[in-house]
């Protein structure tokens, strides 16, 4: 929703815009108190940069009712300090790349409390963590009914024939999705929720590149806009944006996600980043313009920016 500082620097010739899709409500994390240092000196008393240390993947941690939890580890460049964060259900540990072991189970040893805290929600989240029975896809119309099997061997029957069908596998385990008429087969090792939510977001990507762009092209037409090129993306915090390069073409990128939405939130977020080809930025004039395409379009923009609330949980579901 903001035109971020990098963009703006190069406003007239090229410009973004964000239409955010995460708030901060979605999950719950821990910012640690103290920053990492990046460099150390060696023997030879030279400052060097430590950078990719090797350490474990996954840290136990023992709650005080004897029950033991995997904190998940994820080493970022870009982090200056450990953030801890609870993603449905799961403990991730955000930390710099130059963290050694014994600083990291020290960390995370100081903030028991807040793990201790969270343990019981993080039970709670894993519980609601099931398969659906449906899901529906407005823009089409279709409500697609979800059924399950363990048996793998009938996937690679249905296939051949059904218009969509693929595999997903992780190490040993797979999971096949075949789509035939309104009906989402899931076949394999459907317990693996892991691959049940990588199949299912796999299966709303494609449906996101099948409708979107097509519906955001049909808008932009209709109101006489001119766009450049239409990308349906995996973005983790916006549900779209446009850029104008230095051509002066905008093109737009749009969230897979949004295929999931009730259509007038899909026109919504259409309109908005059609208009930014108009204006780059949430001007009274930007909003004019959105709400001579739609006299709702004050209202549906607050739905729009509460939906990410309602997503299901798989379709934001990121492997650990
Ligand atoms: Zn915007």
């Amino acid at each position: 929703m903001q035109i971020d500082a990098t963009t703006s620097l190069f406003y007239i010739f090229s410009a973004t815009c964000h239409k955010n899709f995460y708030d901060l409500a979605n999950y719950d994390r821990l910012y640690m108190p103290f920053r990492i240092n990046r460099n150390y000196l060696d023997t030879t008393g030279k400052l060097r940069s430590m950078q990719n240390l090797s350490i474990p993947k996954i840290i136990k941690y023992t709650c005080p009712d004897g029950s033991e939890i995997n904190i998940h580890i994820k080493q970022s460049n870009r982090s200056k300090r450990v953030t801890l964060k609870l993603i449905q259900g799961e403990f991730v540990a955000v930390v710099p790349s130059s963290i050694t072991e014994f600083d990291l189970r020290r960390t995370i040893k100081s903030c028991s409390d807040w793990i201790d805290e969270h343990h019981f929600i993080a039970i709670q989240q894993l519980r609601e963590r099931e398969i659906p029975s449906e899901i529906a896809i407005p823009l089409e119309g279709i409500v697609y009914k979800i059924s399950t099997s363990t048996d793998l061997k009938q996937a690679y029957q249905d296939i051949r024939t059904a218009p969509l069908g693929f595999l997903v596998q992780n190490d040993a385990q797979r999971i096949a999705l075949v789509q035939k008429d309104n009906t989402i087969c899931l076949y394999g090792d459907v317990n693996n929720i892991h691959l049940v939510a990588q199949a299912l977001q796999d299966w709303g990507k494609r449906k996101g590149e099948e409708l979107l762009p097509e519906f955001c092209r049909t808008l932009a037409k209709n109101g006489n806009f001119i766009i450049g090129r239409i990308t349906v993306r995996d973005q983790r915090t916006r549900w779209g944006s446009c850029s104008r390069k230095g051509d002066g073409v905008c093109n737009i990128s749009l969230n897979w996600r949004a295929v999931l939405l009730p259509e007038p939130l899909v026109r919504q977020l259409c309109h908005h980043e059609i208009c930014h080809t108009m204006h780059m930025d949430h001007s009274p004039a930007f909003h004019a313009l959105m709400q001579s395409l739609d006299v709702d379009s004050e209202a549906l923009e607050c739905g729009l920016n509460d939906a990410s609330k309602n997503m299901p949980w798989w379709a934001h579901y990121s492997a650990i």
